[in-house]
């Protein structure tokens, strides 16, 4: 028998969701502050809640897709006792207040799960889709089950705030390396070529990028860091020219400044013979 769950939080997220566990098999109760954002689950089977007490009544697993963890507060703020009910948040946010939320939810008789999930809303509930949960293992194990109709599940520990980090620290690899397309195909615009040509070019040291991670890993680790040919020094100066040319080309200057303040620091403090990874100092201390 699939457990029952209660989805609160509608939006392009919570939506995907309630259809992969209707999918699934699972009976589902929903509730939106805006009621009618519901229509559409409820046309494919989903039970809509008058309130957000009779939602959390309806199952043992509550989970939340919300803005942020405030929403949070603002629908279940009235709950004093949810007796020992388990509420997965889904919602994005920091460390910190998922940390505060599992206390908040705890001293409230709730089992409290963390996640972060990783794709867009088209392809939750896909092969594709995988979420990142933290808290009690007790709890994940119980429910993976169920959550593994979101996608796939990846239990990261039991402190709470680590779904959250592990979201984010990923995010700021993506963020970041996307920001770097946009810069690299302003860099070579300002010279008449198409971004399309440059495409292939990008993915291409993309690539490289990653085939250089698993060593990167390992030094960061272990705190050594050998030089070679990608020494700090000889990468400095490559950041020293990116933000030359971005300068000659009037672009934004802060991405390049941001890299080459790191390489900068690490050169200043006499490891320019390290290899690449000695920045991690500059970026663990930025004094
Ligand atoms: P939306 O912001 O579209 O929807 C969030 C839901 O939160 C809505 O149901 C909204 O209700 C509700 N909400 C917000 N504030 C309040 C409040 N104060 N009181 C009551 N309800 C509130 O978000 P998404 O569905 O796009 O995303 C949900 C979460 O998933 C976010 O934390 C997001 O960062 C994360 N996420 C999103 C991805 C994406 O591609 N969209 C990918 C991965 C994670 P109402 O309908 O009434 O406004």
């Amino acid at each position: 028998m699939n457990e029952h769950v209660t989805l609160i939080g509608l939006g392009p997220m919570g939506q995907a969701m309630v259809g992969a566990l209707l999918d699934g098999g699972h009976p589902v109760t929903v509730w939106n502050r805006t009621a009618s954002r519901a229509d559409d689950v409820v046309a494919r089977g989903a039970v809509r809640a008058a309130t957000p007490a009779e939602a959390v009544g309806a199952s043992d697993i509550v989970i939340l897709s919300l803005t942020d963890y405030r929403a949070m507060y603002d629908i279940l703020g009235q709950v004093e006792d949810f007796g020992g009910k388990v509420i997965v948040n889904l919602s994005s946010d920091t460390p910190e207040k998922t940390r505060e939320a599992a206390e908040w939810a705890e001293q409230r008789g709730a089992r409290f799960l963390t996640g972060g999930v990783m794709v867009p809303a088209p392809a939750v509930g896909t092969e594709a889709s995988y979420v990142y949960y933290s808290g009690p293992k007790d709890v994940y194990d119980a429910h993976e089950k169920t959550l593994r109709r979101i996608g796939e599940t990846h239990y990261m520990g039991d402190d709470p705030g680590l779904a959250q980090l592990f979201y984010q620290a990923n995010l700021d690899v993506f963020l970041t390396a996307l920001s770097a397309f946009l810069h690299g195909a302003a860099l070579l615009g300002s010279a008449g070529v198409p971004a399309k040509e440059f495409e292939p070019w990008a993915v291409k040291v993309l690539q490289l990028a990653a085939q250089l991670l698993p060593r990167a890993a390992e030094q960061v680790d272990s705190g050594e860091h050998p030089g070679d040919l990608s020494t700090a020094k000889m990468m400095g100066a490559t950041a020293d020219h990116i933000l030359a040319a971005s300068e000659a080309a009037g672009i934004d200057l802060e991405l390049p400044r941001a890299i080459k303040a790191h390489y900068d620091r690490a050169i200043a403090a006499g490891k320019g013979g390290d290899n690449w990874t000695r920045l991690i100092d500059s970026i663990r201390n930025p004094q």
